[in-house]
């Protein structure tokens, strides 16, 4: 396997001068060197094709011992030094002081057609900041990571890559409800891909320690690697990439809202710099449209990181992130107007987006109305979101709303059809008078609508009693499912008939299962 190395980020950057995993607070530096744990008995799992090719590793190399063994940190690779990064972070709203790269160990930075891909393996082992934990991870949550994030890559949201998913051979003691029933289970690593890792929370670590120089040193570094259209070392470059950071946050959640992801956990420690969506924990899909629904049972009290509180909570990262670089803009209104700006822009951004789901390509002024109503309607009773949005196409502009019939095209997305009726039927029977009077507005023949609307609203995702199911599988050794399923989910918007099993609501069995409606950070 031939890769260029090219190493910024600790070329750029200070590094911590211990080398062991003692857990310490590491000052004035922005990563510690590590070596990866060596794994008992490392097998492969899965591989990425695509994102191999991203890397220039051919196909063929995929499945060699050379692999594996750089995947699973059993060899480094040539003339390379691997390192955990030093970053804090606010967690369920509360400065958490120092956390850092505790079971995440980057390997290199290597350079392939003009781009820069950042290598780091998820689960390989202790670091300084591994803090009371082992740095090791689970095959579920491994598994979890590995598809989906290959999963957001194809439905166009900005994520970080997985290339591998391999066993360690290595037992690991984990208690999935936190409730004193640990267990052991299978280790596993998998190795992630991204121009970069970098999280808000490397940048408010120095604001918080006043260490302005490493503060000014990463920014500068940041912008130069990642932002190199906005000119460095000015008070206006700083803000003009706080800006940039912003939009790009926008647009992910955007995506997320788009597509019906639940992230979980999004605290600053694990926001992209990039506004790549990162840090697969127990982040979960939207079945039934609820705003105030969470995956995460350790935020079932507050539901903090709740759908519908999404692009709320971002703006809350990003006043974090704010105050981070202030010490370097020291301009308060600037950054505020900025803020502002998210607010107003992600209003008109949600609605463009929403349209685009609704199929309808002209702006009108009653589109806010009509948006605002399908999300009070979808509510009344459990109805599937990706299934609702993509039948939804099925209807025709010059359909007739005066029977029961016409909420046909799109019924197999209530989970319980009896209670359509009396009010909830009349308040469906309004809005699709709405709808309809609305598309009749556009020019747009039914077919082509449908066209547009099946390349925003996916068919196929990996809803969440899905991977419960190829976790179960594999637990045992088996694999199909989980090769079939991130085939599948390489095409979500395509119609894939021989997959239609895979669009269903999700089965009863797994309404209220621990893995599919309920996740822990325990991973
Ligand atoms: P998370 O909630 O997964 O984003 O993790 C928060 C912090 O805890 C990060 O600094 C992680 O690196 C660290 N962490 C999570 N799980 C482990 C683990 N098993 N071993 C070491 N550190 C961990
Ligand atoms: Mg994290």
């Amino acid at each position: 396997m031939k890769l260029k190395i090219k190493n910024t980020f600790t070329k750029h950057l200070p590094a911590d001068p211990i080398t062991d995993t003692k857990r310490r607070e590491v000052a004035r530096a922005c990563f510690s060197y590590v070596n990866p744990k060596l794994p008992l008995q490392p097998k492969l799992i899965h591989a990425s094709d695509d994102v191999a090719k991203l890397l220039g590793i051919a196909k063929e190399e995929l499945q060699t011992k050379a692999f594996l063994n750089i995947v699973t940190g059993t060899a480094l690779i040539d003339n390379t030094r691997p390192y955990a990064m030093c970053y804090g972070g606010h967690q369920f709203g509360h400065w958490a002081g120092q956390l850092g790269d505790g079971r995440a160990i980057n390997l290199a930075e290597i350079e392939y057609n003009m781009q820069r891909w950042a290598l780091q393996l998820k689960g390989a082992g202790e670091t300084p900041y591994s803090r009371t934990a082992d740095g090791l991870a689970v095959l579920r949550s491994s598994i979890r990571e590995h598809l989906c994030s290959e999963a957001m890559h194809y439905l166009g949201v900005p994520t970080t890559r997985s290339l591998s998913l391999a066993l360690s051979g290595n037992k690991v003691l984990r208690d999935v409800l936190y409730n004193g029933n640990a267990n052991y289970e299978k280790g596993a690593i998998v190795c992630r891909v991204a121009a970069s890792f970098i999280r808000f929370g490397n940048f408010e670590i120095f604001a918080s320690r006043q260490d302005v120089k490493t503060l000014k040193a990463l920014t500068d570094y940041t912008i130069n690697e990642h932002y190199p259209n906005i000119i460095t070392n000015t008070k206006f470059g700083y803000l003009e990439f706080f800006k940039t950071v912003a939009e790009n946050t926008l647009n992910m959640i955007i995506n997320w809202q788009r597509v019906g992801f639940v992230h979980g956990v999004m605290n600053t420690d694990n926001m992209s710099i990039l506004g790549l969506t990162i840090d697969y924990g127990p982040y979960g899909w939207l079945e039934a449209y609820d705003v105030n629904w969470t995956p995460n049972t350790t935020d079932n009290q507050f539901k903090r990181y709740r759908y519908g509180n999404q692009p709320k909570i971002a703006l809350w990262n990003l006043l974090q992130l704010a105050n981070a670089l202030y010490p370097l803009i020291e301009d308060a209104e600037a950054l505020e107007q900025i803020l502002h700006d998210f607010n107003i822009d992600y209003k008109s951004k949600y609605l463009d987006m929403m349209r685009s789901k609704l199929g309808l390509q002209d702006k009108n002024e009653s589109d806010a109305e009509l948006v605002t109503t399908l999300e009070k309607v979808l509510q009344l009773t459990e109805t599937d979101m990706t299934i609702f949005f993509r039948n939804l196409a099925n209807i025709s502009k010059t359909r007739i709303i005066d029977d029961e019939a016409f909420l046909d095209a799109i019924k197999d997305a209530f989970y319980k059809p009896q209670h359509v009726t009396g009010t909830i039927l009349k308040q469906w029977q309004n809005w699709f008078l709405l709808y309809t009077n609305r598309l009749k507005k556009e020019a747009l023949p039914d077919a082509e609508r449908k066209r547009k609307m099946n390349a925003v609203n996916p068919k196929y995702i990996l809803r969440n009693y899905i991977a419960q199911l190829i976790i179960n599988d594999a637990d045992k050794g088996n694999y199909t499912l989980l090769n079939k399923i991130h085939t599948l989910l390489k095409n979500p918007y395509n119609e894939q008939e021989e997959h239609q099993e895979w669009f269903v609501k999700r089965p009863e069995w797994a309404r209220n299962k621990v893995g599919c409606s309920m996740l822990s950070c325990s991973s």
